[in-house]
């Protein structure tokens, strides 16, 4: 008889389901909650390195070349990311200088590094070297890595300087426009896919666990095993026996840590927005420049789509990952259990607009490097802007601190599941914490 088929979790609900083969173009989704636990790709795992190489080549190129490139009274200025970066930290502006060297440089660059250190051995068939590091890392630091901010950074630059002065796009920006796809591309690869093309390949056992008395199913955050774990207490500490990630059933203390990085995450919002994120020195006197005002001079410049954009990004998306996750821990800590497939709709949406609101402070730095005449015109980041990062740092934690499975849980305690239809390719297993045993 054949082996049976690997389990998979869900992670906004806890579902347990047993994976099956997708056919082209399918996608595979939690019958519970909606959220999609996979999806079919076509491609193998060399035509994935193939992708991870070409963009790790783009990669260099985009960042060899200036993205853009300024004329002042006959002078010339041109910036790549990494200039921008060096004149950000000489203005000493250190926060906001690491904040985008991480999310712009440093973290896709370990990325792909860490992509194609996994993608050959696995293409050829071997395990690679320090594989359940290297997928703990990768999960680290995925939700961190932001190039297709930066790009939209560098054209809201290029509109908002040709205003005061002749600026054209350079050759790197088109290096981050392909940039941009190819890792939204790389960005399917998380751990879980990988650990799964492991399993598919043969060099790591697939490991079917079965539940005994007194333990539940759940999958571990990084690599997406699913292991029997005691039921004793949710929050107790045990490590993933395939990945050796730490593994909670339900994240510690979610909601006391959701408030506090909420709440200072609403402490911040004040400075960002009263305070300048940058300050404009040039020979017509000096001025500061709020989100805000930014927002408004794009409009009367006749960019509205860009001041919309930057409004949505700056002022509008952090507004709504605050309220929202409010909104989600006060559901939870007041035991309301309507409307939990839209409630984990709207989680889902948080974490995906996390880092969008990142924008202003790429579009500070780069406006810092290629306005830098030294006594004609000189722009510098200003304290808002640190603060604007710190906002949407806090808010990506808070979200991440978050466990919607919670919610379920308390929807499993008083409900009876096992009439729910599994969904196409899946076979459901179990249903959280409460809701233990449907198959
Ligand atoms: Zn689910
Ligand atoms: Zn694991």
């Amino acid at each position: 008889m054949a082996s049976p088929r690997p389990l998979i979790a869900c992670e906004h609900c806890a579902s347990i389901f047993r994976r099956h083969e997708l056919a082209p173009g399918e996608v595979a989704s939690c019958g519970r909650c909606g959220t999609t636990l996979w999806r079919y790709s076509g491609l193998t795992l060399g035509g994935w390195l193939a992708l991870a190489l070409t963009a790790a080549i783009v990669f260099m190129i985009a960042n060899a070349y200036p993205v853009a490139k300024m004329q002042v009274q006959g002078m010339e200025q041109q910036a790549s990311l990494l200039d921008a970066l060096t004149v950000t930290w000489q203005q000493q502006h250190w926060v906001v200088a690491l904040m985008t060297g991480a999310a712009g440089f440093a973290l896709p660059m370990t990325q792909l590094a860490l992509l194609l250190w996994v993608l050959y051995p696995l293409s050829r068939g071997r395990l690679p070297p320090a594989f359940r590091f290297c997928m703990r890392l990768l999960g680290l630091l995925r939700p961190w890595c932001m190039v297709p901010v930066f790009m939209l950074g560098v054209l809201v630059a290029v509109v908002k300087l040709s205003g005061m002065a002749s600026v054209q796009p350079g050759f790197g920006l088109a290096g981050f426009a392909l940039l941009t796809i190819l890792l939204t591309m790389l960005g399917r690869l998380s751990p879980h896919t990988l650990w799964r093309y492991a399993e598919d390949t043969g060099v790591v056992h697939a490991h079917v666990p079965q539940e005994r008395q007194g333990e539940i199913l759940t999958g571990c955050h990084v690599c997406g095993q699913v292991q029997a774990v005691a039921l004793a207490d949710p929050e107790a500490l045990h490590r993933c026996h395939r990945c050796d990630a730490p593994l909670h059933l339900r994240k510690p203390d979610h909601l006391a840590r959701t408030w506090a990085l909420l709440i200072s995450a609403a402490v911040f919002y004040i400075p960002a927005n009263v305070l300048p994120v940058m300050s404009i020195d040039s020979l017509l006197g000096d001025s500061a420049h709020t989100i805000l005002g930014g927002v408004i001079e794009l409009w009367q410049m006749g960019s509205w789509d860009l001041a919309t954009i930057v409004f949505v990004a700056s002022v509008l998306v952090p507004l709504t990952k605050l309220l929202s996750l409010a909104a989600l821990a006060l559901f939870i800590q007041f035991g309301n259990t309507s409307n939990l497939r839209q409630r984990t709709r709207l989680y889902t949406m948080v974490e995906f607009i996390g880092q969008w609101s990142m924008l202003d402070v790429f579009v500070v730095i780069l406006l810092a490097a290629l306005a830098n005449f030294h006594g004609l015109m000189e722009i510098s980041a200003a304290p808002g802007a640190a603060a604007f990062g710190t906002v949407v740092i806090l808010t990506m934690l808070a979200a991440m601190s978050f466990d919607p499975r919670r919610g379920w849980d308390m929807e499993a305690a008083g409900t009876q599941i096992a009439d729910r239809a599994p969904p196409s390719g899946v076979e459901q297993i179990s249903a959280g914490v409460d809701g233990r045993g449907v198959r």
